[in-house]
């Protein structure tokens, strides 16, 4: 196993993709201070999964995004890919070349890949476990590591010495066991636990049990009681719904035997009322003529009482001639012609007095008459 080659993208100092690449022995990167030449240890601990800012010379994460100079702008993410020779299957990928990829994005978005698979950092981690790299591994010693190494507690060289011997993933795989263990211990206490509850609980669960057998043989009694009462009344309610139909349907017949009496007696009042009408004109007719008449009786009353002064007068008159004949008769021929022309006179005033005598008659029968009509 080698590294074959490095590439970087927006990583620190290289905002250009830029590949590296390596072959068997030893190789060497040169350059004067401040060139980038760490950035290419810290690009190999980044990809192979360093969480650590502090490590990789950082205050954040979002520090590895290459960012930015007077000439250029930021980039908007990170990435860097390593691929390694994997002839001898010193890695568990079953491929004799094997890429490992991790990118990063300003909002914190990240990847990992490994032969272009997402993948999670674990099974990074899981793939170089115990090969001397991955992100504790001994293989990058970066400036004034082996100083810290020199001077480290034993119980810590203990962990860089385990990497190298390749027992770490055991220990790695018994911790995991052991949790795993204490789990179930936990596990298996409070399943005891609750079995111990449990068995507390059977005799008056096994009470409840039967009761609840009980109640089941009754409830389907009751449910089938309870369908046969349905059916029944079911066949009840038929039986009233034939007879409200039938009922409704007299009750129909009748409905539209009243609704033509109605209008019949409906168009009988529309008569009665015209014929009422003309009766009123009738009646305002008769009224004038009554007025009229009795207008008139009263002009022939008022005549036939100066008439009937008249006649008094003539009577007496009369009277006075016969009186004044009496003494005329004696008194000559002159007189007799007078008293001529005075009977004629008489005569005619008569003659107008029957004369309107039969005017008031024939007045107080046209009144009759009209009254009655
Ligand atoms: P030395 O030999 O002194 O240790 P070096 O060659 O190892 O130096 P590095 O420390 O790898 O150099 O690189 C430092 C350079 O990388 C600095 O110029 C720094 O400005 C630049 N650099 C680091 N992080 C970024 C970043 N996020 N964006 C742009 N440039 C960066």
């Amino acid at each position: 196993m080698y590294l074959r080659s490095l590439e970087l993208q927006g990583f620190k100092s290289f905002p250009e993709r830029t590949k590296l690449e390596f072959n068997k022995g030893i190789s060497a990167v040169v350059g004067p201070n401040g060139s980038g030449k760490s950035n290419i240890g810290d690009a190999m601990r980044w990809v192979m999964g360093e969480s650590s800012s502090k490590s990789l010379r950082g205050k954040t994460m979002e520090d590895v995004i290459f960012s930015g100079t007077a000439s250029r702008s930021k980039s908007g993410f990170a990435q860097v890919t390593i691929t390694i020779d994997n002839e001898d299957r010193a890695l568990s990928e079953d491929c004799d070349i094997v890429s490992v990829s991790r990118k990063l994005y300003r909002n914190g978005d990240s990847e990992y890949q490994i032969n272009g698979r997402q993948v999670r950092r674990k099974d990074v981690d899981e793939l170089f476990m115990d090969t001397g790299l991955g992100r504790d591994g001994y293989s990058i010693i970066g400036q004034g590591k082996i100083g810290e190494i020199v001077s480290s507690k034993a119980s810590d060289r203990r962990q860089i010495f385990d990497e190298a011997a390749g027992i770490s993933k055991f220990r790695s795989k018994k911790r995991e066991t052991e949790e795993q263990l204490l789990k179930a211990e936990d596990n298996l206490s409070r399943l005891t636990d609750i079995l111990g509850e449990l068995e507390g609980r059977i005799g008056p669960l096994q009470k409840q049990c039967e009761k609840a057998k009980q109640f089941k043989v009754l409830d389907e009694e009751k449910s089938a009681l309870e369908i046969s009462l349905w059916v029944m009344r079911l066949k009840e309610l038929d039986k009233q719904q034939k007879e409200f139909e039938e009922k409704l349907e007299l009750l129909k017949k009748e409905y539209a035997e009243q609704t033509d009496a109605l209008d019949e007696m409906e168009e009988q009042i529309e008569e009665g009322f015209a014929k009422s009408a003309q009766a009123g004109d009738r009646a305002n007719q008769l009224r004038e003529k009554i007025h009229e008449v009795e207008l008139e009786r009263s002009e022939s009353t008022k005549k036939t009482a100066v008439l009937g002064n008249d006649i008094e007068h003539l009577e007496q008159r009369i009277l006075q001639i016969n009186e004044q004949i009496e003494q005329s008769r004696s008194s000559g021929y002159f007189l007799g012609t007078q008293l001529e022309e005075k009977k004629k006179e008489l005569e005619e005033r008569l003659n107008m007095s029957e004369k309107f005598q039969q005017d008031i008659s024939d007045a107080e029968k046209k009144l009759t008459g009209a009254q009655y009509a």
